[in-house]
């Protein structure tokens, strides 16, 4: 099974604290690195997590609020003196290219490398990536500015039975197809998919929404998920708070959990008002037993 996990280095919201840094995520998959958003200090936190940042091929940022990109300007000069040679694509939403340039513009800053800015709507959603194993959706998220969230899915791929190979005679394109899941006829009679391929795993899926109210929108494209992070920056308590500020609460993240029958969700995105960060579980898995508090600089499998 391909590698795929998530090492978070930060989940507070609003403002980086000691040993509490504001949101950043790298996604890895099969040793393919994305940064999902680039709060304040995301250069240090990859250092600590011992995380290559020249390996980062994408940066997916969720919306322009500073504690999900003010990391980002620094992080794309810094390369400047990592002898950075291959491309970086950042996607997010509209406004992502102009905040980008107006920076390098007024800090005369350049960059010794290619820079791709790719801008996705908000309300609707877009394929922003793909690559034989893996797409990446950007999709909408509500909050009090422009937001989408990021749905990494592995592709239902399958591997060949080595005795099929000679009992079929298969060719190398019926391989191929194989490979994807397409059917093989003989003699107008379809070969049964399990006598072709050795056993399989369910292809995994992450998605990760920060920040949003609580919203339905779009849980029938995120149905089945494996692993959800959502973001959880109040408790119960505060859920007028929550709706007025564009943002959820634990509980709302445990109900949307369960709403798309995801295997596990990881809360993140806490208020620094909250001191201990496991009053967050205590009440998401009263919802969701699969409730988990993230911490800074771990590694989660999806
Ligand atoms: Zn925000």
């Amino acid at each position: 099974m391909k590698k795929f996990e998530v090492t978070v280095l930060g989940a507070n919201a609003a403002l980086p604290q000691v040993g509490r840094s504001t949101s950043a995520q790298v996604l890895n998959y099969n040793e393919n690195l994305f940064l999902i958003d680039c709060g304040e200090g995301t250069q240090l936190r990859l250092d600590q997590c011992k995380i290559k940042r020249n390996r980062i091929s994408h940066v997916f940022i969720s919306h322009l609020h500073g504690d999900h990109v003010y990391g980002l300007p620094g992080l794309l000069t810094s390369y400047n003196h990592f002898s950075r040679s291959k491309k970086l694509t950042l996607v997010g939403v509209s406004g992502l290219q102009e905040f980008v340039q107006s920076v390098l513009k007024i800090s005369s800053g350049y960059l010794d490398y290619e820079l791709e800015i790719r801008e996705v709507p908000n309300d609707t959603t877009t394929l922003v990536f793909e690559s034989e194993h893996l797409q990446i959706f950007a999709f909408p998220l509500v909050h009090r500015v422009p937001t989408v969230g990021y749905l990494f899915k592995e592709k239902q791929s399958y591997n060949i039975n080595p005795a099929a190979i000679e009992r079929y005679s298969l060719s190398i394109e019926e391989m191929q197809n194989i490979r994807f899941g397409t059917s093989i006829i003989r003699d107008g009679i379809e070969l049964p998919l399990q006598d072709l391929t050795l056993s399989i795993h369910e292809p995994r899926s992450y998605a990760y929404m920060s920040d949003t109210i609580y919203s339905e929108g779009y849980a029938d494209f995120l149905y089945g998920l494996t692993t959800l992070y959502h973001e959880s920056t109040y408790l119960e308590d505060l859920v007028d708070k929550a709706i007025e500020r564009g943002h959820s609460t634990a509980k709302q993240a445990a109900k949307f959990a369960k709403l798309i029958n995801a295997k596990r969700l990881l809360l993140g995105h806490f208020s620094s008002r909250y001191d201990k960060r496991q009053v967050f579980r205590e009440e998401a898995k009263e919802f969701f037993e699969e409730s988990i508090i993230v911490k800074d600089g771990k590694t989660y499998f999806i």
